[in-house]
């Protein structure tokens, strides 16, 4: 968005129309003021010079009446009459014709001679009716037309004026209005900073300067620390008064040069120009985040807070553009927060790269749903007690035309941020629920990602799943972590709840991983505990494992939750875990995630009796894997998606 430019829109057409509005009334003012005048004059002329002849001729008309046959004699008082009756200041002539024509007598006024323009009126002179002659007036408009020529200059000059008038007041109000609507537009009504669209201007300016003078230019990044808590502890007039003193601060220590933008919320930005970079904007840095430390004062509450910063530097040879160079400083500040907040960091190209993977990554992952690149593997859950296969957990794999098989790792944290996972995750849900229908035997569970308990309608997604597929609510089980009821709890434990009163079953997964996770388990009635692999893989070989785990499946037992090892690899944790109690296992040992039609296969073996030794000494691992636990090898995983290395049943059943 220009604002610049486009509060100079509003003032073209503005200056347009005020103009147009000026100039009509000024030619109106100029023009009909004299024509009026001159029509007046010429109306009021005609009119008099009529009733003047009229009455002249009368006058005559009487006198001749007297004195019928005389009246060529009367002319030295006719002469007299018109002498009478020319005490005005026109320039005219009075004359009396007989009426053959000979002028009788004759009258000037005014300057003579007559002047043209002039105007004329006659009227008869009757003597006992019979027309004798008659009477001509004759009088000059030519002063009238100058007096109507001064008032034209007159007119023209008020004209002028109110033109002026017009054009300049309406103006100068509406150029301040304009320019109050473009600073709110382009400035931020708490800090009077300017806002995004402004800094990003200021950017494609800095951008061109950098080209044309050769100096690099600094942007920097900067997102307040432990603003939230001022917000939610001293309030929001306490955060709004808190940002106007970091924004003054800020300017305080700043250049002439140096331009500061608010960006929205507690995020800023700064353009350093014309300095040696990077020294220079590392000093700017390490300035800012010394001032910032120091406490503020909030009508006598102090807060303390800091200030995160990433830098990234315009190169004179670089083809940056505004955006551009905001997600690389967005970049770096985002590695300063990680780093453990007040500090900064400069923007890197390996962070560029990386970016540039994600995107890719984002756009393809975006059309793998639709392009049926998305599959679900499942992996086997072994009851310890009867060495049957009891269940699957549904693992999700994205067979990437060019990449190969990825492993969730390292798109479903992607997923989840772009909220990708929303529709991933009805898909994951209602395909294993499809897919668990050839499986009446057994419990299909399902991992749920925590966006999908806060952006998602999760309880209408697996109804409607279960609705669709007829599968028994009893059957399906979903996974959940720690971050779940990390988020707002009351919401989360409503949802799990509503889950449960459809009949689903609900397992903590990763169980220990987190910072709290015995508290949650007091706050929902888990049907199940995962306890973590990282704890399995430690088994024997650290005490501590040892009696976390003990302590883990006691404590579910207590609480009425039964407990499942993930990762087992040896028969001998399987061992282990079984004298300890432990009820269900999961791991490489008893099979790795496996395609559908693999699944089948199992399933037809423990039914036919040949898998009752799968977890014994004796017992084998069902050897079908998707992808390995180092998925990063590619041959290897495309190979595995194929299933090439299951040999089915006698591989599960072992001995
Ligand atoms: P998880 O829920 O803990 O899933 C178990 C992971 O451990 C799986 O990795 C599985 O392949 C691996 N595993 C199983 N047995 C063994 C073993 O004996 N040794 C070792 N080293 N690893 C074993 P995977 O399939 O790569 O999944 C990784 C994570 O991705 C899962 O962890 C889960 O959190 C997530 N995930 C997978 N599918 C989905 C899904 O559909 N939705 C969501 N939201 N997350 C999913
Ligand atoms: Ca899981
Ligand atoms: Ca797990």
């Amino acid at each position: 968005m220009n604002v610049v430019k486009r509060s100079k829109e509003i003032d073209d057409s503005a200056l347009a129309f005020t103009t147009a509005v000026a100039a009509a009334a000024a030619i109106i003012v100029a023009l009909v003021l004299p024509a009026l005048h001159f029509y007046y004059v010429y109306q009021y002329n005609t009119g008099n010079i009529e009733s003047k002849t009229e009455i002249n001729a009368k006058q005559i008309s009487q006198l001749i009446g007297h004195n019928p046959r005389m009246w060529e004699f009367e002319t030295l008082r006719i002469q007299e009459l018109l002498d009478d009756a020319a005490r005005e200041t026109y320039t005219e002539i009075q004359r009396v014709f007989a009426e053959n024509g000979d002028l009788i007598a004759e009258h000037t006024t005014g300057v003579a001679p007559l002047l043209s323009p002039t105007i004329r009126d006659s009227h008869p002179l009757y003597d006992a009716g019979v027309i004798v002659g008659r009477v001509e007036l004759e009088r000059s408009l030519r002063p009238q037309l100058v007096q109507s020529l001064m008032v034209f200059v007159l007119s023209g000059l008020l004209g002028a004026g109110i033109f002026i008038a017009l054009r300049a007041v309406p103006l100068r109000l509406l150029r301040r209005v304009i320019e109050r609507a473009s600073f709110l537009a382009s400035h931020d009504a708490l800090t009077n900073l300017p806002n995004r669209a402004v800094f990003q201007e200021w950017m494609t300016h800095t951008i061109a300067d950098v080209a044309r003078d050769g100096t690099p230019a600094a942007v920097l990044f900067l997102d307040l620390d432990h603003f939230k808590g001022v917000n939610d502890l001293l309030g929001h007039a306490a955060g709004d008064e808190l940002l106007k003193q970091v924004s003054d601060r800020m300017s305080g220590t700043l250049r002439q040069n140096d331009v500061l933008a608010r960006l929205g919320g507690d995020e800023f930005a700064i353009i350093q120009k014309r300095i040696a970079q990077p020294d220079g904007a590392a000093q700017l840095a390490q300035r800012l985040i010394a001032i910032l430390a120091e406490p503020f004062d909030l009508s006598g509450q102090e807060a303390m807070i800091g200030v995160s910063i990433g830098v990234t530097i315009c190169e004179p040879g670089g083809q940056a553009d505004p955006s551009h160079l905001l997600q690389q400083a967005d970049m770096a500040l985002y590695r300063a927060k990680s780093g453990g907040r007040g500090n900064y960091q400069f923007f890197e190209e390996e962070m560029n790269r990386r970016l540039l993977e994600r995107k890719t990554m984002e756009i393809d992952l975006r059309r793998a749903l639709a392009n049926h690149q998305l599959q679900l593997h499942f992996q086997p859950q072994i009851d310890l007690a009867t060495s049957a296969l009891i269940g699957v957990e549904a693992l999700i794999r994205w067979n990437h035309p060019e990449q190969g098989m990825i492993a969730p790792d390292r798109f479903i944290p992607l997923a989840e941020e772009t909220g990708l996972i929303l529709p991933i995750g009805d898909w994951v849900i209602h395909t294993a629920c499809r897919q668990a229908q050839a499986w009446p035997s057994l419990k299909v569970a399902v991992n749920v990602s925590p966006v999908q308990f806060r952006r998602g309608d999760l309880v209408a997604v697996v109804r409607h799943a279960l609705e669709e597929t007829g599968m028994n609510a009893g059957r399906l089980e979903l996974e959940i972590t720690e971050g779940v009821l990390m988020q707002d709890t009351d919401a989360t434990i409503a949802i799990l709840t509503a889950l449960k009163e459809l009949g689903v079953k609900i397992a903590m997964d990763d169980f220990g991983t987190g910072y709290s996770s015995l508290s949650y388990l007091r706050r929902f009635p888990f049907d199940k505990i995962k306890i973590d692999r990282s704890f399995i893989a430690d088994m024997g070989r650290d005490d501590h494992a040892d009696s976390i785990i003990n302590a883990v499946i006691s404590l579910g037992r207590a609480l009425g939750m039964k407990s499942n090892a993930e990762g087992v690899e040896t028969i001998e944790q399987a061992d282990l875990l079984r004298a300890q109690g432990c009820e269900e296992v999961q791991g490489f040992y008893f099979g790795r995630p496996m395609a559908g039609e693999h699944i089948d296969a199992l399933v037809q073996s423990f039914q036919n009796g040949d898998a009752t030794a799968v977890a014994t000494s004796a017992g084998r691992r069902a050897v079908a894997d998707s992808t390995s636990a180092s998925s990063k090898d590619d041959s290897r995983e495309n190979d595995a998606a194929k299933g090439v290395s299951f040999s089915a049943p006698t591989a599960v059943a072992g001995a």
